[in-house]
């Protein structure tokens, strides 16, 4: 598909091709074929009935909010909705699926065909989906690490699932990373899946191959397991393409297999050899009758999308000129972008608004470990403070005490200005007083400045910065210092 595709150079004459296999767990009060409630951390078994344990001659029923969850996601991703779709049972034996076999969807998925877009080094690239389908999940095993015996908590059995499949377009770990945050980002602007990939509610696995730049057939993939996070997906696709390289590069071949990324060591390791699909013994799911997806449902739910990441982004690009990277950000979370939007209505110049989100605004709510709904500092609280920056009240770099103050007590900037005395000194007598006194107590400096050492400019700005608690305005200290040492 994308001709949009730039030649990846990263790996000398080879090329990484990745296809990612997204798990997200939906948001449903109850389990995708019973009643059974889906909250995560009850105790072991604790949610379980006859159905989600695989007794026999129980009969599933198919929960609708599961479908028209995965209906809005599909068509979130540009995908189009199967008018008419089943239900298939992936047959296989492991102690966390009771049942023997998966409630999954194979040749009739509910959603096929869409997109979803990453930015990358500044360029916009369309990642195919292939398709989106339904199953529910499997139960935990729980293996004790001092006696030869393990546990099975079923409570997870039975959870409704979307599993989301991307062609393989994508060229890079980075471009992979990318591509899950903006998976994460649409679901959870849908209210889907909350996107928690430590809890497990996301899960990726990475097919990964490579071959030679130019060559258009693919090579032989290895698909990555366990990686519960953005960085780790990264760094196992990094091992596994390099490993992959070596491989060929010492003459072998590169097998089909599944293989694990163990994060303390930092390697990928065998773990099986691939399975083919026709070792599930696929068959069509004989308890459940095939779907038929009304077309006013699928309008109805249309209807009810919000504005999506890759196209509020764009829509930030264009209404406030920011630059894709900063419109990228500021849309990753639903709710970060409203504030942003918010700032902005209360009359923040809307790059500076950007720069002190991504800088300050997030700094601080990561040190205090914060959601942007936590931010103690509100939309308007910014607008102001940007307000005494451009009328001179504050110099820039004030404005950074100031705003960590405004964020430990909520107070409005003005009221820190005037508490901790802040206004900037813009009065030059008052300047040009201080800068005096530096330049009196600085002779020898001052000597070689002007024999040519310019980079003492910086120490005498520093002086008089000291000297004024940093409220000399930066502007007219400059000038001062350049016409008395010039
Ligand atoms: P399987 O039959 O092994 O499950 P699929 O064709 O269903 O393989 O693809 C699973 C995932 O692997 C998809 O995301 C797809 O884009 C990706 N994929 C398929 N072939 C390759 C390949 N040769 N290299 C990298 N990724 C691939
Ligand atoms: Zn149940
Ligand atoms: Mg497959």
């Amino acid at each position: 598909m994308s001709e949009d595709r730039k030649q990846n150079t990263v790996y000398g004459k080879y090329e990484a091709v990745i296809g990612l296999e997204v798990h997200a767990q939906m948001q449903t009060d109850t389990k995708l074929f019973c009643g059974c409630s889906t909250k995560f951390g009850s105790g072991p078994n604790s949610q379980t009935c006859p159905v989600c344990i695989g007794m026999p001659g129980v009969l599933p029923v198919l929960n609708r909010k599961a479908v028209e969850f995965a209906i809005k996601t599909g068509l979130a991703m540009h995908c189009s909705i199967a008018p008419y779709s089943r239900f298939a049972r992936k047959n296989y034996f492991y102690p966390d699926l009771p049942k023997g076999y998966q409630i999954s969807q194979y040749e009739l998925p509910l959603c096929v065909g869409g997109h979803i877009e990453i930015l990358v080094e500044g360029t916009v690239r369309k990642i195919g989906i292939t398709r989106i389908h339904m199953e529910d999940d499997a139960g935990k095993n729980i293996h004790e690490a001092k006696g030869n015996y393990s546990f099975v908590d079923l409570n997870r059995a039975g959870v409704p699932l979307m599993e989301i499949v991307s062609e393989p377009d994508i060229r890079s770990p980075k471009e992979a990373a990318e591509y899950m945050r903006k998976v994460r980002s649409i679901v959870r602007y849908l209210g889907v899946c909350d996107g928690n990939m430590e809890q497990g509610s996301l899960r990726c696995d990475a097919n990964v191959s490579i071959r030679p730049v130019g060559q258009e057939t693919l090579g032989v993939k290895a698909e990555l397991k366990n990686m519960n996070s953005f960085r780790f997906v990264e760094r196992a696709l990094e091992y596994e393409i390099k490993r992959q390289i070596k491989v060929i590069e010492d003459g072998g071949k590169v097998v089909q297999e599944t293989r694990l990324w163990d994060s303390a060591a930092g390697v990928t390791q065998s773990m099986r050899s691939k399975e083919e699909a026709h070792d599930y013994r696929y068959f069509p799911e004989p308890d459940l009758v095939p779907m038929a997806t009304a077309p006013e449902l699928i309008a109805e739910i249309k209807a009810g999308l919000p504005e999506l990441p890759d196209d509020k982004r764009k829509r930030f690009v264009s209404q406030f000129g920011l630059p894709e990277y900063d419109a990228e950000l500021l849309t990753s979370e639903k709710a970060l972008a409203a504030w942003y939007e918010s700032a902005v209505s209360e009359g923040g110049q809307p790059k500076a608004v950007s720069n002190w989100i991504m800088g300050e605004v997030m700094r601080l709510l990561n040190e205090s470990n914060k959601t942007i709904e936590e931010c103690p500092i509100r939309p308007g609280q910014l607008a102001a403070m940007l307000r005494l920056i451009d009328n001179g009240t504050i110099s820039g770099k004030i404005a950074k005490t100031v705003f960590e103050e405004m964020f430990m007590s909520g107070k409005d900037a003005e009221t820190v200005v005037k508490e901790k005395g802040l206004v900037q000194i813009s009065d030059e007598g008052a300047i040009e007083k201080a800068v005096d006194e530096v330049l009196a107590k600085s002779a020898s400096e001052v000597e070689r400045f002007r024999a040519g050492d310019d980079k003492l400019l910086g120490f005498f700005v520093g002086q008089v910065m000291k000297a004024t608690k940093g409220k000399a305005n930066p502007q007219l200290l400059n000038e001062l210092l350049r016409k008395k040492l010039g």
